[in-house]
């Protein structure tokens, strides 16, 4: 389950208005209520925690949270003195059944779905995720008004939110950080900082934080251009929506090995060696999950379940595949019929084909009749032939949800 933490706790001093910016309004509601808005739009998150000053508690669920109906919001906490005391809080206040959490500022009101669903599938497989751009401006070390040196920008990248982490990540960094007096300014650097991985996904210029004064103006044009584009934007997704069938292709190939069971389309075929492999090496299954990535345009079955990651040694391929259902149906698809030809010379598979296609349709929670398996061999030719191994190719085809 993944829960989103919002920190909004500044006290907003650099705007120097009546309350701090997060609770002023943007176009017609308070910028906050715009991200808060975003964030429960998206399908993916299903809990929304927003971290406030102290004295905004109650006037945050009074004047935010009831008027505006945001019923995925299921905690305001207060904060604490430095962003991550507040995003501490935050997580303490979310249930055990949460394991991945998003952090989003309150005052980036134009955060995309995709860049939820980008930062969340790194996170996923990687432990953490920022969204972040490349710097295009020239960088200038500057002391004294003059210039010391101009820095290379070479790798250089702006970071923003949204971050994902894997919530044990985000926890043992925050619980270091405390012990260990550190203050970093997102929470991504606290996970570097302890020698954790963070992968980084496409940002954009249109996901502003709100600080400044100019900002503010920037942020008004946004919104409005947004405004106008809706319409011409509905008629895009209809649009969309005609073409929302997309097809993808799998192949796969593990080398035969004895000692291990022949496991195809999570059926333990009987037989004298089985395949090799990180997994369970169910090749079959392997072909199908590259097929509905493919059509999903979401990478392949290496990127989310690297074979260099002890998690997945001996997995049950059905397993990855159930991730791989959740995957394109987090990217707003779901599968239509999967095909898939098995390739080897022995055994015969025939009696086992109607299980196999079972075992893939109930996986993906779809009808048995949308999966078809069928085996052949090479007449003896190439590796197949000669029995050194299995081959499988798969096609899916997907439709927009
Ligand atoms: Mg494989």
């Amino acid at each position: 389950m993944i829960a989103a933490i919002v920190p909004a706790a500044g006290a907003g001093v650099r705007m120097e208005a009546d309350r701090p910016k997060q609770f002023r309004p943007l176009g017609d509601r308070p910028l906050l209520v715009h991200t808060l808005q975003r964030l429960s739009d998206s399908p993916l998150i299903e809990t929304v925690v927003v971290v406030v000053p102290a004295d905004w508690v109650a006037k945050a669920r009074s004047e935010l949270i009831e008027p505006y109906g945001l019923a995925k919001v299921g905690a305001v906490v207060a904060g604490g003195a430095e962003r991550q005391d507040s995003v501490a809080a935050g997580l303490e206040a979310l249930g055990p059944e949460v394991d991945l959490v998003v952090v989003h500022d309150g005052v980036r009101p134009f955060v995309t779905e995709a860049m939820i669903a980008d930062v969340v599938e790194a996170a996923r497989a990687a432990g953490a995720a920022v969204a972040a751009i490349p710097v295009a401006e020239t960088v200038k070390r500057v002391a004294d008004g003059a210039v010391v040196e101009t820095v290379s920008r070479d790798g250089l990248y702006r970071v923003q939110t949204p971050q994902a982490f894997r919530r044990e990540v985000l926890a043992e960094a925050l619980e270091r950080a405390r012990a260990e007096g550190v203050v970093a300014t997102d929470e991504a650097a606290l996970v570097e900082r302890f020698g954790r991985p963070v992968r980084v996904v496409a940002g954009s210029a249109v996901n502003l934080k709100v600080t400044s004064p100019e900002d503010w103006s920037l942020a008004e044009s946004i919104l409005s251009s947004l405004g106008r584009s809706a319409s011409a934007s509905k008629a895009d997704r209809e649009g969309t929506e005609r073409m929302s069938l997309r097809v993808g292709m799998g192949y796969d190939v593990h080398r035969f090995a004895s000692g291990r069971p022949l496991i195809l389309g999570g059926v333990v075929v009987p037989s004298d060696r089985g395949l090799e492999g990180h997994s369970d090496a169910d090749v079959l299954v392997h072909a199908v999950c590259d097929a509905l990535l493919g059509a999903a345009g979401a990478g392949d079955i290496g990127r989310h379940f690297p074979d260099t990651d002890p998690t997945y040694a001996g997995a049950n391929s059905l397993d990855l595949l159930r991730e791989v259902g959740a995957i394109v149906a987090r990217r707003g698809f779901r599968p239509l019929n999967i095909d898939v030809t098995v390739v080897l010379q022995e055994p015969k598979l025939k009696d086992f084909l109607p299980a196999m296609e079972a075992n893939i349709a109930e996986t993906l929670g779809i009808d048995p009749t949308l999966v078809n398996v069928k085996a052949t061999t090479t007449e003896g030719l190439g590796f197949v032939g000669q029995g050194e191994g299995v081959a499988a190719y798969a096609a899916a085809t997907i439709e927009a949800t």
